[in-house]
């Protein structure tokens, strides 16, 4: 009796065992609930054949999967837990519903999603130029470049000279987003990234004059939205620079929170060329509005009432966006701001019942109060090229200098970049700046192949601006007091001043980083949740059942699938997952997949228990979106990898940007679970997320030291790191002179060498030349070696030397200019 008992208790464990394996297995490989349900079933209908039939686990079976796969049965459940989440789940207002529904979803949906398509993911295409592009780049934008100079730019004429406005003009850097039938470039937005890297490599200030007509604003609106009329007038015109186009939103009340403009417009009927006709009187004050001062066009945003109802029944239309010639009687331009020393035009608007017809509306009248819907659906392209090329440009210039630098620079008789708090620095720059690259590309080639990417355009947006930000901190570290000293030879400090303009603009990034990234992507990312949401809305109620029972089932099976799949690749280490490459980056992939799972499961959790209070609990949804963010920065790093034909060369900085990043990821989750709402969950939930513990550090000393080396001599990895750079071969230009220094510096070292061991001494860096002159004069060294260290000496000196003004340079003041 005890043998049968003993042999019937073994057997029950081993059936529940393969019972629960199965099922496990099922959601590790997300089977769907049929295929899941009649696995199990074999599997008891096998047990049942050889073993006798288990009835326990039978009727829980049954009790289980039978209803679940019963659709009228399970739509029962799921009619009643519709009226809950509808009492519990916030409404959607239409401004809200509107940016949720702009744009699309792409790559950071897979990261989302748990289960990223590495298959899919390299099939994304390249980011290639056409020929036309290439062209445009060696000609006109070469030229362009080598007619800039900043200091006198930034400091002096506080503007581009009119011949650079001209110039900028003429050869089309306003049209790039315009399409050739009416005039434009219509290049790619890979090719703008590319161009506007090189302008912002040399000069903020062009940059973000040439970035603003190809961003949000006129031109983008009116060839979604405009009227034909309206195209066929203004996208010439803009194409050729007759018109300077600017976009004014913000107001002073309304920066980050832009929906609450108090700008209005009032429409009523009013004399117009002679005629009485219906249109808008319409009142603003505007500011921070870049090309405003200069501009011909003004964009306009505001909100717009009918209170004589001659448009319709409806009085508050909402947002609406206009194009307003700036000669029109009434509007107020010219004045500037001055933004952080980085004198682009920029400044106020005001207007004060300014009668403008109904036509100017972008779209017509029949575009009346939809400005919102369209500003939300055009945002996502700018967002991911401009401001990113901006710091593209700004990262690939200080790796170029910084290296440079840090070799030519000695104290303590070595280079500064030998040292090793040094080289942490230059480590971090050259990784952040491949990472800022990869980003821009990657998210670049993905508009151009017909996305809207609206959250990834967030993650480029904040994260591309925030590393230019890091990289100019430690670029400034490195030079010193060289980057201190204002003047034409300083090429860091204009960069490290003006990062927080890009930190600011098209969302501020404590705002993009808290709100934006994860609120928008937890809903528009996750597979079920805008779907349970849209279900709640439903005022069919059949239908919104139907909707609900389908999102929330799938919902509940996807959470369970990533809680099996986070715990068991944590357990595992993602050692078992399928390697897409079979070099060294294969480890990472493995990584990515694994936190890709941690995030779909903590993100269910986390959205489970707090609910719409989430959106308030910023410090969780920032780290949830860091985590997002930080897992799209590394694929755009294996992509540019691979794209690239993963050149030996780029190993080490592909490790170091990918060990950042991983890390960057599990401390956001470590940050999530120590900080969760509900503490005893948080400590569950890291069994689950790490159940070996924190697995990761960050890139090691050694990694760092070898990537800090590298950044410090003219090799592939520092040449590619910086290409699309401007380096010019003209004397003047200051990233020619510091290269060339450390060209000289490297071929007169061996020299230095050898007459140091001849004459038995070694030279301090003041006594280089006279000591030279001594081996030379003792037949150590020929003339053309002493000539070789006469060149870099005096090369060196022209990087490291600062400018210095005479008293009465000093009192150039703002007022009298
Ligand atoms: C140089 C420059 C050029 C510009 N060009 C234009 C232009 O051409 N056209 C135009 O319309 N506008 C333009 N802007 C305006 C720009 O878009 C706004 O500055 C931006 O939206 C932020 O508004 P704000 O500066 O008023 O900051 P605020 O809205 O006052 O924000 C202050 C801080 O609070 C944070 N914050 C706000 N809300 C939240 C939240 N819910 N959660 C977390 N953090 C939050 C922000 O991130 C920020 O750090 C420009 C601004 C600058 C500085």
């Amino acid at each position: 009796m005890l043998d049968w008992y003993k042999l019937n208790i073994k057997g029950v464990a081993m059936l529940t065992i393969i019972l629960l394996l199965a099922l496990m297995g099922a959601l590790y490989h997300r089977a769907s609930l049929k295929v899941t349900s009649l696995v199990l079933a074999a599997i008891l209908v096998a047990w049942s054949a050889y073993d006798g039939i288990p009835y326990v686990h039978w009727i829980l079976f049954l009790a289980i999967f039978v209803p679940l796969n019963l659709t009228f049965v399970r739509r029962k459940l799921s009619a009643r837990l519709l009226d809950v989440f509808k009492g519990i789940m916030p409404r959607i207002s239409d401004t809200e519903q509107e940016a949720l529904d702009a744009g699309t979803v792409w790559w950071e949906a897979e990261m989302f999603g748990g289960k990223p398509n590495w298959k899919r993911f390299h099939n994304f295409q390249k980011a290639t130029l056409s020929k036309e592009e290439q062209e445009f780049i060696e000609g006109p934008l070469e030229e362009l470049c080598s007619m800039i100079n900043d200091w006198q730019i930034t400091h002096i004429d506080r503007d581009l000279p009119p011949e650079v406005w001209n110039f900028i003009k003429e050869k089309g850097f306003f049209s790039f987003i315009i399409p050739k039938e009416y005039g434009g470039l219509g290049f790619s937005s890979y090719a703008q990234s590319r161009v506007l890297t090189k302008i912002n490599s040399l000069s903020a200030t062009a940059g973000s004059i040439v970035s603003v007509p190809n961003s949000l604003g006129p031109a983008e609106l009116l060839m979604h939205y405009g009227t034909q009329e309206q195209r066929d007038h203004y996208l010439p015109r803009l194409a050729k620079g007759e018109d300077v186009p600017c976009f004014a939103l913000t107001a002073i009340e309304a920066g980050s929170d832009a929906g609450g403009i108090p700008d209005k417009g009032v429409i009523c009927k009013g004399q117009w060329n002679g005629k009485e006709v219906v249109g808008m009187k319409l009142t603003w004050n505007k500011r921070y509005i870049t090309l405003a001062p200069v501009a011909s066009l003004l964009g306009l945003a505001f909100k717009l009432y009918d209170p004589e109802g001659l448009l319709g029944d409806k009085e508050d239309l909402g947002i609406t966006c206009a194009l307003i010639p700036t000669d029109t009687d009434g509007v107020e331009i010219g004045r500037r701001h001055y933004p952080l020393s980085t004198p682009f035009q920029n400044g106020p608007t005001t207007g004060k019942d300014v009668f403008v017809p109904l036509d100017y509306i972008i779209g017509g009248p029949d575009n009346a109060g939809k400005g919102w819907r369209m500003l939300v659906d055009c945002l996502s392209a700018g967002r991911a090229i401009s401001l990113p090329s901006s710091a593209n440009g700004g990262v690939k210039m200080a790796s170029y200098t910084t290296g440079a630098y840090a070799r030519i620079r000695r104290q303590f008789n070595v280079p500064v970049g030998y040292m090793e708090g040094v080289m942490e620095a230059l480590a971090r720059i050259a990784g952040k700046t491949y990472m800022v690259d990869s980003m821009l590309t990657f998210t670049a080639s993905g508009i151009d192949s017909g996305e809207k990417p609206s959250v990834a355009s967030a993650i480029v947006k904040c994260h591309t601006t925030a590393l230019a930000r890091d990289v100019a901190c430690d670029g400034m570290d490195v030079h010193g007091g060289k980057a201190v000293m204002m003047g034409p030879k300083n090429y860091m400090a204009r960069a490290y001043q003006g990062a927080p303009i890009s930190i600011t603009v098209e969302g501020a990034n404590i705002l993009t980083r808290s709100l934006i990234i994860y609120g928008q992507g937890s809903i528009r990312c996750h597979p079920y949740v805008l779907k349970e949401i849209q279900a709640t809305q439903n005022e069919n109620r059949k239908e919104a059942i139907k909707d609900f029972d389908k999102a929330l089932f799938s919902h509940v099976g996807f959470a369970m699938s990533n809680k099996i799949r986070t715990f068991w690749l944590g357990l595992t280490a993602s050692l078992l997952v399928k390697k897409p490459q079979s070099d060294f980056t294969g480890r990472y992939y493995q990584r990515i997949t694994r936190f890709s799972s941690a995030l779909a499961f903590l993100s269910d959790v986390t959205m489970g228990v707090l609910g719409g209070e989430l959106k308030r609990r910023e410090m969780i949804s920032g780290r949830l979106g860091d985590m997002l963010s930080n897992l799209y920065i590394a694929s755009s790093v294996l992509k540019m990898y691979h794209d690239k034909g993963r050149p030996e060369h780029d190993k080490e900085i592909v490790q170091w940007s990918l060990e950042h990043c991983l890390y960057e990821t599990q401390m956001a989750a470590d940050g999530v679970l120590k900080n969760f709402p509900i503490g005893w969950l948080g400590k569950a939930l890291r069994i689950v997320v790490f159940p070996l513990g924190l697995p990761l550090s960050p890139p090691s000393d050694k990694l760092s030291r070898k990537l800090a080396r590298q950044l410090q001599e003219p090799q592939a990895m520092r040449e590619e790191l910086t290409h699309g750079a401007f380096k010019s071969e003209s004397e003047g230009s200051n990233l020619y002179k510091v290269d060339k220094a450390l060209r000289l510096q490297l071929e007169m070292e061996p020299i230095v060498k050898k007459f140091s061991q001849a004459l038995g001494k070694r030279a301090g860096n003041h006594q280089v030349v006279p000591f030279a002159k001594e081996a030379l004069d003792a037949g150590h060294i020929t003339q053309d070696e002493y000539q070789l260290v006469l060149d870099a000496e005096e090369a060196r000196l022209e990087v490291i030397n600062v400018d210095d003004f005479a008293p009465e340079e000093m009192k150039h003041h703002l007022s009298e200019n």
